[in-house]
């Protein structure tokens, strides 16, 4: 008895002054009178390592599109890749933020989840831009409460996946550089879709004999030439693929699923959270990306939703900053797979945030999203 008392007696006072810390805190950032929000609105050019090819286009930069939120001495920090295939690009996600400017300036950022339920009635389409502004939003939040964003979700960062490291389309001689450079990713994904598949699938296997993942980015110009392909990639170690026909091509995902063993991603086939339900038949899993569907809410429905639906769940970017690429692995705990090497691709790296340590995914733990600014980028 005596020690349960001088127990209670040495923890209470921390309880409560825990306790008073905490509700001054949370208390005080709601109830004192709010000063004005300062938001930034900005397009940064990201030079890529290497050019990059896939089916769609070869680029050697990409612009992406970044929002700060700041207020009561915080700043949130998001970044949207704008997808070309869906006519966005960093000039529309900005204009469609500013379209909403005042509107968001007097908006409850504690209100996040209301607040992105309005901001996807205001504006339609802008995906990239909706997605900075909820990972911005996120952050803000995160760090006013003092938890890293994967705590919030109640997540384990332990169960964060291995991430596969992307190959883009090139000549065998690069392709086989490029495996060489990628020696610490347990796991390769390699884009395939043209006519050099076989030699680029040659070219790796040449200097690798890791577990692979490809995406055709709906290359593939027929459902017999997606049986073909697939059953050969899966003699060459091959574990799924992604989006092998045209995200129209939904009838044809049968036949060909019929007469393969290998598992099939959508990616192009499904974009937004009422997406899964329509393609949910036609195939084994699905990519995710934040920049698609518009931020990290939607991100986490998405995820439920397919699991709910039976099907794998994949976490992919864009070519983006570790802004973007750190609010997409807060998530990863939750999926099977994880595609999030967008960071990696590029040079000039504005962010430091999620690590790769030997292929798995490393969430900073740190409030909000954790990251930092990343010096030598200025
Ligand atoms: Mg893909």
């Amino acid at each position: 008895m005596d020690s349960y008392e001088s127990l209670e007696t040495a923890v209470e006072p921390m309880k409560r002054r825990d306790l008073l810390l905490a509700s001054a805190g949370i208390a005080g950032a709601s109830a004192a009178p709010p000063s004005p929000p300062r938001i930034s609105a900005t397009i940064r050019r990201l030079n890529l390592r290497h050019t990059w090819t896939t089916v769609m286009s070869s680029s050697e930069y990409r612009d992406t599109f970044f929002l700060t939120y700041s207020r009561d001495g915080v700043t949130g920090t998001g970044e949207g890749a704008p997808i070309n295939r869906y006519k966005e690009d960093a000039k529309s996600a900005q204009a469609a933020i500013e379209s909403i400017r005042p509107w968001l300036i007097a908006s409850d950022p504690w209100h996040f989840t209301k607040v992105m339920a309005a901001v996807f009635q205001k504006i339609q389409g802008e995906y990239a831009g909706k997605a900075a502004l909820d990972i911005a939003l996120l952050d803000w939040a995160g760090q006013k409460l003092g938890v890293p964003l994967y705590r919030y979700f109640g997540l384990d960062p332990a169960d964060a996946p291995v991430t596969t490291f992307s190959i883009g389309i090139d000549t065998p001689e690069k392709t086989r550089e490029k495996v060489r450079e990628a020696e610490p990713f347990p796991v390769l994904k390699i884009k395939v879709g043209l006519n050099t598949d076989e030699a680029t699938i040659d070219a790796v296997r040449s200097v690798t004999k890791k577990p692979l993942r490809v995406d055709a980015n709906e290359g593939f110009k027929s459902k017999e030439e997606a049986v073909e392909k697939i059953n050969w990639l899966e003699k060459q170690g091959v574990e799924f693929i992604e989006q092998p026909l045209p995200a129209s091509g939904l009838q044809d995902m049968n036949w060909i699923r019929k007469r393969v063993h290998m598992p099939i991603i959508a990616d192009e086939s499904c974009l937004h959270p009422d997406d899964i339900p329509r393609i949910a038949p036609y195939f084994d899993g699905v990519n995710i990306k934040i920049d698609k569907c518009g931020g990290l809410l939607e991100g986490w429905r998405m995820i439920q939703i397919a699991k709910a639906l039976g099907l794998k769940t994949m976490l992919g970017c864009m070519v983006s900053s570790s802004c973007a690429i750190t609010a997409a692995a807060h998530l990863s705990p939750l999926v099977d797979y994880a595609d999030l090497d967008g960071n990696l691709l590029i040079a000039n790296d504005p962010y430091d945030g999620v690590k790769v340590v030997k292929g798995k995914l490393v969430l900073p733990n740190r409030p909000g999203l954790g990251i930092r600014q990343n010096k030598a980028q200025g």
